[in-house]
């Protein structure tokens, strides 16, 4: 997307301050970790990306979206889509398995982010998302899409609760059986329903990486890590 004057910072473990189970680049706070070292984390990060503090809301697994304006601030409002309408105005979503998915229409300067766990996968987040673009005046064949790193179908193992949900609205090959268990890609069912909503497949890139057991550039992983560890972040701003 950068040729198009958007940029896209896509952080894993490496580089930070934080100590385990956080080590080193956490960014998320009240975790456990300290506020003095999510924040020098953020610093650095934001440093080497050339990126101003970005905005970030409460996630909480559902569809709310929040305009954001100006200046990057941690928002108390609970929200798992941000959108900006304007240049300058960096968007970042915490991570540690679920799926983040950064959108852009440069041409119609709308950009959005994502927070895509299953909860919000089976609410067809990604729809609510590009609905909310269109609005906004973007064009769906314009829409880029880079979808970060989550957790693969070689270890999000699902019970049969969520198996059932996620087939009621993602495509069959989301869900796979083996060994009798069922795992879910969280990364597939998503990129079908950007593609249902108009998206381009030449316009949806996604990394390959397993938050669970990618090993270089290793990542936070709620469910390897049972619950104990930090986020990575990811970040899209028009330039
Ligand atoms: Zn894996």
């Amino acid at each position: 997307m950068e040729k198009h004057g958007v940029k896209v910072v896509l952080s894993d473990r490496d580089g930070g301050c934080s100590l385990p189970p956080f080590d080193t680049l956490n960014l998320g706070i009240a975790l456990g970790d300290t506020d003095e070292n999510v924040l020098e984390n953020m610093q650095r990060l934001c440093q080497s990306s050339g990126l101003t503090l970005p905005h970030q809301a409460q996630q909480v697994h559902g569809i709310s979206l929040l305009h954001c304006f100006g200046r990057g601030e941690q928002h108390e409002t609970d929200a798992d889509i941000l959108l900006a309408t304007e240049k300058h105005v960096p968007l970042a979503i915490r991570t540690a398995d679920c799926l983040p998915i950064l959108l852009a229409d440069p041409e119609a300067q709308v950009i959005a982010a994502v927070h895509a766990g299953w909860r919000g996968t089976v609410a067809e987040i990604a729809k609510v998302a590009v609905s909310a673009m269109l609005e906004k005046g973007a064009k769906a064949e314009r829409i880029m899409a880079s979808l970060g790193a989550c957790i693969g179908m070689c270890c999000f193992e699902v019970s049969l609760d969520i198996q059932q949900r996620l087939l009621a609205v993602a495509h069959a090959e989301a869900v796979r059986q083996r060994d009798g268990k069922a795992y879910a890609d969280l990364g597939l069912a998503n990129q079908y329903q950007l593609l249902a909503s108009g998206l381009l497949p030449q316009h949806i890139e996604a990394t390959p990486h397993c938050t669970a057991c990618q090993q270089k550039p290793a990542y936070f992983s709620y469910r390897r890590d049972a619950g104990q560890t930090g986020r990575q972040l990811s970040i899209i701003v028009l330039e």
